[in-house]
């Protein structure tokens, strides 16, 4: 560093220096001030100016600036661009010290640390997640700050993309010798190796928790994942600043607890984001007209997670069922009308742990605690278990509402520098202060009729303004009456204004008053913070219930509003779907028919599902999933009525979609998600299999399809629906007597063709592709062309099939997996 630049900048330098990665906002008076490279990418993608401030060695330094108490949106703008910001405060007295005021960062604001309501995407959680992979176990940590929840797991490495699509991380730390196979799209960041030390890890856990091992939270015997929860909540404690009091516990994320969705499965039926990405129109969206962004995220995450547990699905079920009920009159409408007056408590909650909650916050946590009576009557008062079980955890908290409410003013400033925070009675040393101020008022009107008296000027005025304080305005016509004390404070185009010895000494007092004021407010503002942290876990479990309450009544509004059914779940091995729906291609068009998906034990394990391109192959596949997906998060489904086993995983592979990113071709994507399939699917699991074999050449393709219908029959025996347009593979319903073949028709009417969208039993018939082709606008020389080409095609495609003898009902060779299956 040279001498040659200000003191200021050498301090500017040294604390930039220790955040090369990260933009710094320096804060100078007003401003957060950005210096070099980083004020050109902060004016790139702020789209602020670019100025200067000074020069080094002959060059201008470059210079672009926000305003302190508006920077939020700006933060905001640059998280979602994936940067990271150390927000650098003047933490010494102004003028105290020589040379520059001391400044130091406060707080690092990093895509996954977010706690900040105007940061923080309302309706989805905000994931920092840090993975250490030791040979084969893959250890991942995952820290929801702003709810205050931290989990580990371990699984094999095969699994991080699965794992991956289901946390969707919004920052993800990586060791600096893992390589990441496929590109995520979130910020990523690299630590050294020796961060991830489990025995380093497991200390600091030890210490952030208090205890003395781990085992209390089940974690012995992990050692990546402590590996990666050690560096994690240091790099979270580091950027935040604070110790994350509100952690209270180590979860571990049991794998077998949640019904397995791998990456291409949640992108395929679409849960969350539709397969361009958009966030409409998908499940969730359809689904989501929760009362509060704490049961939005909730039901996201159930969407996501859902369970295995009976017990559980159907207690779900069972609330859902009572909000219904006759017998429960108006318990719905009245629920959701006190849920639609809630706070985020659980977000607000965790702001109150780091010690970052803002006086609304607290007015509105207030307000929301005073609701918890209510609440706990109306469920209790139900004769459903379930429902009474629901009020347990909205037990008063009347001690916190109390105190809330005698200490914040109902309706407080924003932010706590702007004073009217704190409620009036609550500390008298503040209220005298306060009097002071409002009796101004008072003083003021007297002092000027006693003014005027005086000096015989009958236009005089006492006024106030930011800059000059208080003072006595004249006009010039009548400055020759003034009394011999008033002194000179300003002069005005028509008038002079004047002080008095015993205005200033009023405005002294005023405004020392109000300075006084504002200082007293801080601090019991930081007290009650304090007074606040042994409510920090019961606020916990309140912001639980409240959120598994909303997603539980939305479950109820949307079953009755889009006419969903109870789904049953049996132990007869049978998938019995009655007049299923897809919710949301439903919305989507007028006439929807509905169809039935049945499949059974062993008679009838596999549907290979034939018909024409446009048929509603998809739509019908998807449908069983989502079905199955959502009677697993205890949801209604759309369907007149719904049998369902217990389902351990759902895997789809349809659709091809390239993965250019990845480098991996259309029919490479196909085949590794194929591989994927055939690796895991159990005889519990529901596998949809959509044109298969579709990205290679027709034989290739064809005699893949086969085989992999053949091994998912036979071996996986896992509840599947296998759409093909490959006609041969109907023959295998002959061979296998746990596959059947349906089919999706379509009519001929006028050389035109209608599609029926029904499932019938049986192969189709045709293909109809050359009257979709010809619906698409393919010119008539064309199709007439084809149609030619075609019987020449099938002339000889079936000499050939004949010859090969490929597929007869009988293999030719003998099936060279034999029992054993795949390994
Ligand atoms: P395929 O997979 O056979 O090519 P899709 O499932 O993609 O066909 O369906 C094509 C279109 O047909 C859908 O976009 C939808 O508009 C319509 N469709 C599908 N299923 C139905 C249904 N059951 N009722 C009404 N329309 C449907």
């Amino acid at each position: 560093m040279s001498e040659q630049h200000t003191p200021m900048m050498q301090q500017y330098l040294r604390i930039k220096a220790q955040y090369p990665d990260t933009l710094l906002f320096y804060r100078m008076g007003d401003f957060y001030e950005l210096f070099y490279d980083d004020a050109v990418k902060a004016a790139r993608l702020l789209d602020i100016t670019l100025t200067t401030r000074g020069s080094f060695a002959g060059t201008p330094i470059k210079m672009a600036g926000v305003p302190y108490n508006a920077a939020d949106p700006y933060l905001a703008k640059l998280i979602k661009s994936g940067e990271s910001v150390a927000i650098c405060e003047q933490i010494g007295d102004v003028g105290l010290s020589k040379g520059p005021v001391d400044r130091a960062v406060t707080r690092v604001v990093t895509p996954g640390t977010l706690t900040e309501s105007t940061l923080l995407d309302e309706k989805r959680d905000s994931i920092l997640v840090a993975i250490h992979c030791v040979e084969n176990t893959l250890g991942i940590a995952c820290l929801n700050v702003a709810a205050g929840r931290f989990e580990i797991m371990e699984t094999t490495v095969a699994n991080l993309e699965t794992e991956l699509a289901r946390i969707k991380p919004a920052e993800l730390l990586l060791a600096d010798n893992f390589e990441l196979l496929t590109p995520l799209n979130c910020t990523q960041k690299r630590l050294p190796l020796w961060q991830f030390d489990h025995e380093d890890g497991t200390r600091n856990l030890c210490k952030q928790f208090g205890t003395h091992d781990l085992r209390g939270f089940g974690c012995a015997g992990y050692r990546p994942a402590l590996g990666a929860a050690g560096a994690l909540l240091k790099f979270a404690q580091l950027n935040l600043g604070t110790s994350l009091s509100h952690l209270g516990a180590l979860h571990i994320h049991q794998e077998k607890q949640f019904v397995g969705l791998d990456a291409a499965t949640r992108r395929n039926l679409e849960i969350s984001e539709t397969i361009r990405g958009d966030a409409v129109p998908t499940l969730f969206s359809l689904l989501d007209t929760c009362c509060t962004n704490m049961g939005s995220r909730f039901l996201n995450y159930s969407l996501h997670h859902p369970l295995q547990n009976l017990h559980e699905i159907q207690r779900r079920l069972n609330c859902v069922t009572s909000f219904l009920s006759r017998n429960n009159n108006g318990i719905l409408a009245a629920l959701r009308a006190l849920l639609g007056q809630c706070v985020d408590v659980e977000r607000i909650n965790s702001r109150i742990a780091l010690k970052t909650a803002r006086p609304r916050d607290l007015s509105g946590l207030s307000t929301t605690l005073e609701l918890l009576p209510q609440f706990y009557s109306l469920l209790s008062e139900t004769n459903d278990f379930a429902v009474k079980e629901l009020a347990l955890s909205f037990t008063s908290q009347q001690k916190l509402a109390g105190l809330l409410k005698a200490a914040i003013r109902p309706e407080p400033s924003t932010l706590l520098r702007e004073g009217n925070v704190i409620a009036d009675g609550y500390d008298e040393a503040l209220d005298e202060l306060r009097a002071i101020q409002s009796n101004c008022g008072d003083y003021l009107i007297q002092f000027e009729i006693r003014e005027k008296n005086r000096s015989g000027i009958p236009g005089l005025k006492v006024e106030y303004n930011r800059v000059h304080g208080f003072y006595i305005e004249v006009s010039h016509s009548q400055t020759t009456k003034i009394p011999s004390d008033y002194q000179r404070r300003q002069t005005l185009k028509n008038a002079e204004r004047y002080i008095t010895p015993e205005l200033k000494e009023f405005e002294d007092k005023a405004l020392s008053a109000q300075e006084r004021a504002l200082a007293q407010e801080k601090f019991l503002y930081e007290a009650l913070l304090a007074e606040l942290a042994p409510y920090v876990a019961p606020l916990k479990v309140i912001a639980a219930a409240i959120a598994e309450l909303d997603m539980l009544s939305t479950f109820a509004e949307r079953a009755d509003t889009l006419n969903f059914k109870c789904p049953e779940f049996d132990d007869a091995s049978a998938i019995d779907i009655r007049a299923g729906r897809h919710p949301v291609v439903e919305q989507q068009i007028k006439n929807f028919i509905a169809n039935d998906t049945k499949l059974q034990s062993d008679e009838r394990r596999m549907l290979l599902i034939t018909g024409p391109n446009m048929g509603g192959k998809s739509t019908f596949m998807r449908q069983t999933a989502l079905i199955a997906l959502l009677a697993h998060c205890g949801s209604f489904v759309p369907a007149e009525s719904a049998k369902l086993p217990l389902v351990d995983q759902i895997f789809t592979r349809t659709g091809a979609a390239d993965d250019l990113a990845g480098g991996r071709s259309t029919f490479l994507v196909e085949m590794t998600e194929t591989a994927y399939i055939l690796h895991h699917a159990t005889k519990r699991s529901l596998v949809l299999m959509d044109e298969i074999g579709r990205g290679t050449s027709t034989f290739d393709g064809l005699a893949l399809a086969w085989a992999i219908a053949r091994y998912l029959a036979q071996h996986s025996f896992c509840y599947t629906l296998f759409a093909t347009h490959y006609f041969e593979l109907t023959l295998l319903a002959q061979e296998f007597k746990q596959i059947c073949n349906v089919h999706l028709d379509a009519i001929k009417h006028n050389d035109q063709i209608v599609f029926l969208h029904s499932v019938a039993e049986g192969p189709a018939s045709q293909s109809y592709g050359l009257q979709v082709a010809k619906l698409a606008g393919i010119p008539n020389a064309i199709i007439d062309a084809a149609k030619k080409h075609l019987i020449e095609l099938e002339k000889s495609k079936v000499d050939h099939l004949q010859q090969a003898d490929l597929f007869s009902s009988k293999p030719l060779v003998k099936d060279p997996l034999g029992e054993k299956g795949l390994q």
